[in-house]
């Protein structure tokens, strides 16, 4: 198994710091892979990275929600999406996003579909570039 980053990710930035294994990478170019992530095959599912994240956007890959509810003001990030993020990351670094949705309180959204860009970006992606 591994952990997954889904799109409720916005690039905060403070799981890399925890990881042990150094396998959360950033997405790049960032128009065409939003979110962080992390790679499958060397994750060793300690959870480490669960608590650090701001935006409770990780979750093991067995338990990301196919019905979270929003609680309301939380964004997700995704490619095709219109809406406009600002924010500071963990190292106080800016973040700017213009592919996000504000999510409504309790509105529901399947965030299963997250889960296959976690392998992709390491396969078909720059990720595995990102590794070296
Ligand atoms: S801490 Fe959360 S928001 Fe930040 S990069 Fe990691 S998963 Fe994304
Ligand atoms: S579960 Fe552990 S090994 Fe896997 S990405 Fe998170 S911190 Fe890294």
């Amino acid at each position: 198994m591994t952990h997954i980053i889904t799109s409720l990710c916005l690039r905060d930035a403070g799981c890399v710091d925890v990881c042990p294994v150094e396998c959360i990478v950033p997405g790049k170019p960032q128009e065409e892979w939003p979110w962080f992530y992390i790679d499958p095959d060397t994750c060793i599912d300690c959870g480490a990275c669960i608590p650090e994240c701001p935006f409770e956007a990780i979750f093991p890959e067995d338990e990301v929600p196919t019905a979270y509810t929003a609680k309301g003001g939380e964004y997700i990030s995704n490619i095709g999406l219109k809406g406009h993020y600002e924010g500071t990351n963990h190292h106080g670094e800016q973040v700017v996003l213009d592919s996000v949705r504000q999510l409504a309180a309790g509105e529901v959204v399947d965030l299963s579909p997250d889960i296959k860009p976690n392998y992709d970006y390491f396969t078909q992606g720059t990720g595995y570039k990102a590794l070296e």
